[in-house]
Parts: structure tokens; sequence; C-alpha cells
């Protein structure tokens, strides 16, 4: 089995070590990360595709060594990401008699890790949790960084607490299950750091011909990986909470949270809004004369090629300005953005004026996100449909 590399996060909390592999050895995650946390009890939160793939191998190794494992199953998706299936999480360990010397394991995408790591964060004011991550996007972004939470109807992440896991595996192994569109998803994010952090990353996704370049070219996806990771990491040990410069890392998400939220988590993933997210606050930069128009419509350019983005048609200008209006950002009603002013460079805006917000959300729905129709990704149709399963019951088993 390949030796993982190891990053410690330097945190408030002490340093969070990431273990960074393809076809890490389980064996070596239960003897130097489980056993020394000596815990009672311990919790998979998964949900049923990942667990599926990975969840039955875990659960038997645990048990295998010793431990009391309690295993709990959620239906994929962002419509598990919420409070009712949090109550739900807190009645299995309150049954299963959890105590705070138990540990929880979120084996999943962001979807798990941010609502196993609230669930941790708040279950008997605070139990220790591992952030396992399996997509391509909580391994470059979710699991790190100890932002912990659930979506609500008025906002998204809207409810949640600053937690860091005691540790990160990352076996970018499990990417070979992930789906197409989930893979593309995480491009997202990949290019959020590329445009506002990382000019390398940048000029080699502009040298990409396709997002598939990556997948199949072990070296290069280990690259993009490893440079996200460093990324973060590095944003993450200068302003842990989020008072200043962690900022940077909410480009396209202002714009991207309000159309999640207008579209009640089902209608687009979160990395296709906050790819939608970054074409609007670039079109808003050049508006208040934050962006140069060609580096606009370049930085456009590239994620418009790298990823195919669903159209925001049916969304209004006004829905949208309500839900902006919950951002946690704002300051005394003052809206608060990221640009991006040059590959890897960015700006921050504490004054836009609404309206010049409103015309860039007005011109942009117009023109149907203004992609050309033949790159347009069809929305997923709405309400409980296809992608997002209703956030119904989990499952749990015990050994
Ligand atoms: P997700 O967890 O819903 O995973 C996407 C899909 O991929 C799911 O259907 C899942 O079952 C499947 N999947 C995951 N790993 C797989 C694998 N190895 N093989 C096969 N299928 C697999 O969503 P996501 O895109 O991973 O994460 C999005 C979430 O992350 C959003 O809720 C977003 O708000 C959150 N997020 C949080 C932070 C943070 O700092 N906490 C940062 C960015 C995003």
């Amino acid at each position: 089995m390949a030796q993982p590399e190891r990053i410690d996060i330097r945190t408030t909390s002490g340093p969070v070590p990431l273990f960074l592999g393809c076809g890490l050895d389980p064996v070596v995650l239960e003897a130097e990360l489980v056993r020394p946390l000596a815990p009672d009890a311990i919790g998979i939160v998964s949900d049923t595709t990942v667990f599926r793939h990975y969840g039955r191998d875990l659960e038997s190794l645990l048990e295998s060594r010793g431990h009391r494992v309690v295993t709990v199953v959620l239906p994929p998706g962002e419509t598990s990401k919420n409070l009712e299936i949090a109550v739900e999480i807190y009645g299995e360990l309150c049954g299963n008699h959890f105590s705070r010397r138990s540990v929880l394991l979120a084996l999943g995408g962001g979807v798990v890790g941010d609502l196993a790591g609230f669930v941790a964060g708040t279950y008997m004011r605070g139990l220790r949790f591992l952030q396992l991550p399996t997509s391509l996007l909580a391994q470059v972004d979710s699991s790190i960084g100890g932002k912990v939470g659930v979506n609500h109807r008025c906002g998204k992440n809207l409810v949640g607490l600053f937690r860091q896991p005691a540790a990160i595996w990352t076996d970018t192994r499990c990417l070979s299950t992930l789906p197409p569109e989930e893979y593309l998803n995480a491009f997202g994010e990949i290019l959020k750091y590329a445009l506002v952090l990382d000019e390398p990353l940048c000029a080699r996704l502009e040298a990409l011909p396709s997002v598939e370049a990556v997948r199949a070219d072990e070296a290069l996806q280990a690259e993009v990986v490893r440079r996200c990771i460093r990324a973060k990491v590095a944003v993450v040990e200068q302003d842990e909470h989020e008072a200043g410069y962690r900022r940077v890392l909410n480009f396209g998400h202002t714009f991207g949270h309000a159309l999640e939220t207008a579209g009640r988590y089902v209608r687009f993933r979160h990395g296709e809004a906050v790819a939608l997210g970054m074409l609007l606050a670039q079109e808003l930069g050049v508006a208040v004369g934050a962006v140069e128009r060609s580096w606009a419509d370049r930085a456009a350019g590239l994620v418009r090629r790298l990823l195919p983005l669903p159209s925001p048609e049916g969304h209004a200008a006004d829905g949208l300005l309500r839900h902006l209006g919950h951002d946690k950002k704002n300051v005394a009603g003052r809206h608060f953005f990221v640009f991006s002013t040059g590959p890897g460079r960015f700006a921050f805006r504490e004054d836009v004026p609404e309206p010049a917000l409103r015309q860039t959300l007005e011109r942009f729905l117009a023109a149907g996100g203004a992609a050309p129709a033949g790159a347009r990704r069809k929305p997923a149709a709405c309400g409980r449909c296809s992608r997002g399963s209703p956030p119904a019951m989990i499952s749990s088993t015990t050994s």
C-alpha cells in the first residue's frame, strides 16, 4: 500500500494531520488515527452510495479490531444536510449510548462531512470526529478548515459552527467510483482556487483540453488535488475563523449560495452554483470598476469551457436579492463581494451598491446565464427531483 503524504494543519485547537495518497491502507487509519483516540464507540456517518462502495469494509475492519460500531446511512444529496436529519442522528447516538469518548467518522462527500461534523460539534457539546472525504469536492475543499453546518430554507449553511476534525484521511483512489458529473462539479471549487489564489494552477487549467484530461492522468490529478489542499490550508492557517482573509474562499459563493437556496438545494450542484456565482461576481466586478472587462471575459471563458453549467432560467432577481440579504458576510446591511482581478489575484469590496447588484443579476438572468445554448446543462426538474432524495429517514446498524 502507498505511504500517505502528511500535511499538518495549524489550527487554534492544535495541529490537524491530513493524510493524502492513492490507495491508503485502512489498517493504518485504524491503528494510527482511530485507536489512539480510545473511543468507547464509533459512529460511521455516510450516505447510501458511498457506504455501498467503501463503508462495509471500513465497518468490518473496525469491528474486527474490537470497536463498537454504529453506522448511520443517509440518502445521498444536499437535501440530507438539514437539522431534521441531524436530530435523527442525535437520536441514534443517544439510543446507542454515545458518550464524549465516542468518535464519529464522516465517510462521504461534502454533505456528509458538513453534517457529521455539525453533529460531532454539537452532540454533548462536542465529540471528536475524522473526515474521510470521498468526493473530489470534499477532498480539495470541504473536509479542510473546520466549517461544519446544515442548510435552512432561509439560507445555505445558515446553521453551523467551526469545529476542527481530529484528522483528515484523503484517499484519491475513491475518486475512481465518483460519477463524471460529480467530478466536474468539484471544478467549481478548483477554478475558484485558480482564479483568486493560485496563478500556476490557473495557467495549468487554461492549458487543459477538458476536465476528463485530469481524471485520465493520475499524476496530474494528484497535483491538482495537492495544490488545492495547500491553497486552502494556507488560507485557513492565517484566518481560521474567517475574520478577514478567509473570505477569499467565498469567491462565487455569495451568488452561488443564493442560487442554491432559491433552487431549494436540488436544482444546482454546489460546484455548479459556485461557478455561476463566479461568473456573476466577475460581471458585478466590471460594473463597479474592480475587474477589467478583458479579464472577466477570459475567466468566464475558462469556467465555461471546463464546466457545462445549468441555466439559471426561471429565477428572478428579486428572489435572489432576498437570499443575498441573508448572506453571512453582509455587514450592517452592506453586501460584501470577492472578485478575481487576474489569475490567482483577488479584491474585496464591502460597499457594493444594491442597484449595481440588481442590474447585474437582471442582465445575467435575462441572458439565461449568458451561456451559448449548446454549452448549458439542462437544469434538474425541480422540487424533490432526481438528484435530491427527500430528507427522509436515515438507516442505522449496530455491532
Ligand atoms: P455530496 O456529499 O452530495 O456528494 C456528491 C455525490 O457524490 C453524492 O451523491 C455522493 O453519494 C456521491 N459520492 C461521493 N463520493 C463518492 C465516491 N467516492 N464514489 C461514488 N459516489 C460518491 O456533495 P459534494 O459535492 O461532495 O459536497 C457539496 C457540499 O459541500 C455542499 O453542501 C457544500 O455546501 C459543502 N461545502 C462545504 C465546505 C466547507 O468548508 N465546509 C466547502 C465547500 C463545500
